[in-house]
């Protein structure tokens, strides 16, 4: 179960919006006794920027993975957070109590579901999660396939599982 106030849920789609037909992603944070999130950090997509002017900014180790991957595994990737906004709002979160809760993407023409690629990608951050000893995150997706009417479901997934998990808006 997630409780997510109306100005992040607004903004998450904002988000999403604002990039179609690339997607957006980001994180949740909120304190770890309860549901609620607290804290939103949108994230820049570094895939959603490959073909532009900023390609500079990106490492080349980065762009090497990328290359590695299957044509299907790489339409089917459409996003990967830019990892030292990343690492800025895992501290942000420490400095002020509050831990992960969720990662969230969008999907500009598909449902509000996993694809397998989400699911490989979280099982791979389940490993180094496992490590770091940190809480385990939901998946958090904002579906656009209906421009006008996004939806947004979160999901648990553990041994390369989805299960959906509620979400409320606050
Ligand atoms: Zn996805």
């Amino acid at each position: 179960m997630l409780s997510i106030p109306t100005a992040i849920w607004e903004d998450m789609i904002a988000h999403a919006r604002s990039l179609d037909p690339n997607e957006c992603c980001g994180m949740l944070a909120g304190r770890a006794d309860d549901n609620d999130v607290t804290k939103q950090y949108r994230i820049t997509n570094i895939l959603a920027t490959l073909h532009e002017t900023e390609l500079a900014r990106f490492d080349q180790a980065k762009l090497a993975d990328l290359q590695q991957l299957s044509p299907e595994e790489r339409a089917d990737i459409a996003f990967q957070m830019d990892a030292h906004e990343l690492s800025q709002a895992q501290k942000d979160m420490r400095h002020h109590g509050l831990t992960l809760k969720a990662f969230y993407h969008s999907h500009t023409f598909s449902p509000a579901r996993p694809s397998n690629t989400d699911i490989k990608i979280a099982m791979e951050f389940e490993s180094y999660r496992a490590i770091l000893n940190l809480p385990q995150p939901l998946h958090v997706i904002i579906s656009l396939e209906k421009k006008a009417h996004p939806v947004i479901l979160a999901w648990r997934i553990h041994d390369s599982q989805a299960t959906e998990v509620s979400v409320e808006r606050r």
